[in-house]
């Protein structure tokens, strides 16, 4: 190995010839990973690129030591390092959000989110104890068995946005255990701005009366006002919890403040950290001091043993963030978003609630005539990857939707700018405008490959100015 290579090629190319002497192909896999995502033009609006320092604190021996419990409070021996790991991560994710209170373990947002729900009914709902249901499985629950439970329990209630309108399925949806834990109420946006419309949220929450009312979002493109969800949660005595999974690296920067910034609003708030955060693949907690015990008892309630390493990059990326370099980095997310809805908007593509304030943007397909699902595969064929995604009152359903959702934060951690984002949008309506749906079918179409070749060849121009991870040479 040559003596000149820098630090981050050398621990990169060692871990590889490392984890090569036992299985080459794993090996193979995790090299041509940052080869592809070199070559991809990335709009996912939900993924990022983390640092190697991020990256590299994940590889290690902290990943062998089990630790379930709390800080200085562990269910087995020995975790004085862990301790140490866990208390870094949990100083800079305070000092970073302002959080009185920081829980770094959850392992995903979905795990996050669950131990906020727990915590949540473990302080306000007092527990009866129902005997027919004592030796029963809850996979078996009938319907009507896991209503009656509900009620038994308080009836728990939660309001959260809805589906269509961009909230996540955790918000209290079937195909996740909240939609059996909670009766699920959504709020959507006013049709004629695609906007939030806070006045029937309100009266949506005066007549239902929810236990917990959920703000946060995955496809909504616009900034939300907590300041107003957390007076409507006060008027109707519900706790006002905030899933900032997608937006978390506009709250840490500095973009979203006062009347946006959640973490000033809401009782309890929960995030991911691998997204506009830019940190590892995980989850985190804040909680005003009065929900702390019940957070406290995430691990084993709802989670596995803590995942040491990860926190220990979870620590990496906070202190990363706290560097006025990221309030920068957050700020030209936005800037980037903006002008990619600028570029789209003035080549005649509808977008969801006519432009963005945040880090995505929702491209309604339809007047394109095709589906989300036709739309994305179309744009990936031309090396441009987004992810399909429903719009409010789609026609086409979840599966085949009739949007596409893009977002900013992984090129503008590559460096690209205003300018790029402009050439992006051209590439884009391109796609959109010469794709063709085969008749009677929403997932197949035609697109010229001399069109896709076009686009992808521009799109990997356009890259070749923004090196990824240039700092890593594997050889
Ligand atoms: N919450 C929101 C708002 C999300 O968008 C997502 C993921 O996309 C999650 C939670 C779940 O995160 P994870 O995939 O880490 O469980």
């Amino acid at each position: 190995m040559s003596a000149e290579l820098n630090p981050e090629s050398t621990a990169f190319r060692s871990a590889l010839e490392v984890v090569r002497s036992v299985e080459p192909r794993i090996a193979d896999a995790i090299a041509k990973e940052l080869h592809d995502q070199r070559e991809s033009l990335k709009l996912i609006a939900s993924e990022n690129y983390a640092s190697p320092a991020v990256l590299l604190a994940m590889g290690n021996w902290l990943s062998d030591k089990y630790a379930e419990g709390t800080i200085g409070r562990r269910f087995y021996a020995g975790c004085q390092n862990v301790d140490t790991v866990e208390a870094v991560a949990v100083e800079h994710a305070k000092a970073l959000f302002g959080a009185e209170y920081a829980y770094v373990q959850p392992h995903s947002g979905i795990d996050a989110n669950l131990v906020a729900y727990w915590a949540i009914l473990a302080d306000r709902v007092e527990v009866p104890y129902l005997k027919k249901f004592s030796k029963r499985q809850v996979n078996d629950l009938t319907d009507a068995e896991w209503a009656e439970l509900r009620a038994a329990f308080g009836n728990q209630r939660m309001l959260g946005m809805s589906l269509d309108a961009g909230g996540h399925l955790t918000h209290g949806f079937r195909p996740n255990i909240s939609g059996k834990m909670f009766d699920q109420r959504s709020y959507g946006v006013d049709p004629a701005t695609g906007q939030i419309d806070y006045k029937a949220l309100r009266d949506t929450a005066k007549e239902f009366k929810p236990l917990i009312i959920v703000g946060g979002y995955s496809a909504y493109p616009r900034k939300v006002n907590f300041a107003t969800l957390r007076e409507i949660a006060d008027e109707v005595g519900a706790t006002f919890m905030v899933d900032m999974a997608h937006f978390a690296g506009l709250v840490a920067g500095k973009v979203f403040t006062g009347d946006f910034n959640p973490i000033e609003h809401a009782h309890i708030v929960t995030t991911t950290t691998h997204k506009s955060l830019r940190g590892p693949r995980g989850g985190a907690v804040f909680a005003q001091e009065s929900l702390a015990s019940q957070v406290d008892r995430g691990c084993p309630m709802v989670l596995g043993g803590p995942l040491a390493h990860v926190m220990a990059a979870k620590a990496i990326a906070f202190a990363e963030a706290r560097r006025p370099e990221f309030a920068t980095y957050a700020q030209q997310i936005v800037t980037n978003s903006q002008a990619l809805a600028e570029g789209l908007l003035k080549r005649g593509v509808q977008l969801v609630s006519g432009g963005t304030d945040n880090h995505l943007v929702l491209i309604d397909v339809h007047p394109f005539g095709l589906t989300g699902r036709q739309a994305e595969q179309a744009l990936l064929d031309s090396g441009v990857v987004t992810n399909r995604n429903a719009i409010p009152n789609d026609p086409n359903g979840a599966w085949y939707t009739s949007g596409i959702r893009i977002g900013t934060p992984a090129l503008t951690s590559r460096g690209l700018g205003a300018a790029e984002m402009d050439t992006i949008a051209e590439l884009i309506h391109t796609v959109l405008s010469s794709t063709k749906p085969a008749e009677g079918s929403k997932a197949k179409f035609q697109l010229d490959e001399s069109v896709s070749d076009s686009v992808s060849k521009q799109a990997n121009e356009l890259l070749a100015g923004f090196p990824l991870y240039p700092s890593v040479d594997l050889g």
